[in-house]
């Protein structure tokens, strides 16, 4: 850790270390009647408050310790949102331990390296996950039990998993007496790995500190703005970048907590934000792609649904119109990265945006927005030389802060910083007033003549097209030009739209000789484990793709 100068005369204030358990220890101290909703994996809605979520998290760390679960110990998860599932997030941080999501949509080679690399001692898993965790736990050589989130009724009558305990006989042997250690802030609290779309995946290691801070600054009102009068709907899961903060920043609000388990799908979704009167909520973009079909197919409205964020990819400007013009639901467009526990920018309007006509107030929004405060950011070129902030200019976007990685678990990809900052592998522009817009992923920019088109745009664009569900634009190799683009469509059900009619709607919204080359219409888009669209798959599939124009 760097060692900064030291003044001759310090500040008085207590050295008190920010720590997750201090979360969970306010959450029942100020809202413990307030509630957490979870359907369960069993099918049924599941509620309690956030004192007996605290009492069983006690429990569940009295049992860590008898497992001989010691401080800087990884403990995995495998599971969907829910309520054990928060108070493992609370038993293992609050005990010391590293609180280790895994991605369950991975392969399960890719799960057992992740675990064999993480060095994970215990596994808990969610009952959906039995199979999964039957198919590759002979390879995970470090872990000494696994533990099955359900009650005993549950449990398989035979397994070849070995030492497979049942959670809820552990809550039940175990005591609420238990007080969260205290120890420094800066130790280990999570791991969480990035999706590994480029070689293995590489962990990304978050600490008590950097927790803490970004939960408090994540609850900004101009940032999640979650306060103790919202109920709260993670769809983002778990298991990915720690829901982008939310088992943190809710609690230390004390909003209530609605937990969707494995039913995603749009219908589920919408019948427990009607029941539960879900007034915010947070996921990407496909989710929300399934959610608005449901609505608008059956003709509903939300009756009590007001905020979402919207990240993890570009939030297509169509998308964001319909929740606001038809749905009245603000959408805050976020951008972030694993790498970055994740928040790094929001989209807010400022007061002097308010009287700007709504055409004005809509290209605002559709930008990733404004560094939340504690992330620092800047444009380099790829001399690493700083580019101005003229709303104009694109180039590499570098962060820093507090809740930025400073290197990959065990060091994992050697040191990543350039000059202490994080190369997060985007391409921005950022307007003179501090707004950024993210143009594309470096390796998903298509260059044309030496040029650049940004792939964002593209798709953006085609998707405000009425026919198109989805979209993704890719560079194809093109003797002249080295790349042009080739929209790749997925038309909405029982509409027809042609190639020709897609092009032409390019027409005066962007420079000609961006306009994509050819158009191909396909069934479905890859989709990843974390939920977004597989460029390199698409790219992989269109590899000998012969343009017209070629
Ligand atoms: P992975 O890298 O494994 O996909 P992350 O979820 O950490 O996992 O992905 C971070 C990346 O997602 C960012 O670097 C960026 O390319 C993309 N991203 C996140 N939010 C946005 C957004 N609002 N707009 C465009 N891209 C985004």
């Amino acid at each position: 850790m760097t060692q900064y100068a030291k003044s001759p005369l310090m500040g008085q204030m207590m050295d008190q270390p920010l720590l997750i358990s201090t979360i969970i220890k306010h959450a029942d101290r100020y809202y413990g009647s307030n509630e957490i909703v979870s359907r369960r994996v069993e099918g049924d809605i599941h509620r309690y408050t956030y004192r007996e979520c605290h009492t069983r998290s006690r429990r569940m760390a009295n049992a860590l310790a008898k497992l001989g679960v010691k401080i800087g110990d990884r403990v995995a998860t495998l599971a969907w949102n829910g309520y054990r599932h928060l108070e493992l997030y609370y038993a293992i941080s609050g005990s010391g331990a590293v609180m280790h999501t895994i991605n369950p949509r991975l392969h399960p080679d890719q799960i057992a390296y992740i675990a064999n690399h993480a060095e994970d001692l215990y596994l808990f898993f969610d009952m959906t996950f039995l199979p999964l965790v039957e198919a590759f736990h002979s390879k995970c050589a470090t872990v000494k039990g696994y533990v099955m989130m359900c009650d005993r009724e549950r449990m398989p009558a035979e397994t070849k998993i070995p030492n497979l305990m049942c959670y809820e006989d552990l809550i039940e042997a175990n005591s609420d007496d238990f007080e969260w250690p205290v120890f420094d802030e800066n130790s280990a609290s999570s791991l969480c790995y990035t999706s590994g779309t480029t070689g293995n995946p590489k962990g990304a290691l978050y600490s008590h500190r950097s927790t803490v801070l970004h939960s408090y600054a994540s609850a900004m009102p101009d940032a999640l703005n979650v306060s103790s009068r919202d109920t709260v709907l993670p769809v983002v899961p778990m298991f990915h970048v720690n829901a982008w903060g939310l088992p943190y920043s809710v609690p230390l609000t004390g909003a209530k907590l609605v937990f969707p388990g494995p039913a995603l799908d749009g219908k589920s979704v919408y019948e427990l934000f009607e029941s539960e009167q879900v007034t915010f909520s947070a996921g990407v973009p496909t989710v929300w792609l399934g959610l608005l079909t449901h609505v608008s197919q059956n003709n509903l409205k939300f009756s009590s649904f007001k905020r979402t964020v919207i990240g993890g990819s570009a939030c297509p400007p169509a998308m964001m119109k319909t929740f606001r013009h038809q749905y009245g639901v603000e959408v805050v467009h976020a951008w972030g990265m694993t790498e970055m526990s994740p928040l790094g920018t929001a989209c807010t309007l400022q007061k002097s945006h308010l009287d700007l006509p709504e055409d004005e107030k809509q290209a605002i929004l559709e930008k990733q927005g404004h560094a939340i405060f504690g992330v620092d950011m800047k444009i380099v070129d790829d001399a690493g030389e700083e580019l101005p902030w003229d709303g104009k200019t694109y180039g590499n976007l570098l962060v820093r802060g507090p809740w930025v990685i400073s290197k990959y678990f065990k060091g994992e990809g050697g040191d990543v910083l350039e000059n202490g900052w994080f190369p997060t592998g985007d391409v921005a522009v950022i307007s003179p007033d501090g707004y950024m817009q993210i143009t594309d992923r470096s390796k998903d920019v298509i260059k044309s003549g030496g040029e650049w088109i940004g792939s964002i745009d593209l798709e953006n664009i085609a998707m405000a097209h009425p026919a198109v569900q989805q979209a993704a634009c890719i560079g194809v190799f093109h003797p002249k030009w080295d790349e042009r683009p080739l929209l790749v469509v997925v038309k909405k059900p029982g509409v027809e739209v042609g190639k020709e009619e897609l092009i032409h709607f390019y027409d005066g919204k962007i420079a000609k000789w961006w306009t994509p080359d050819d158009v191909v219409f396909v069934d479905a888009l890859p989709i990843g484990a974390t939920g977004k669209v597989l460029k390199n798959c698409i790219r992989d599939q269109y590899k000998e793709y012969k343009l017209p124009t070629a």
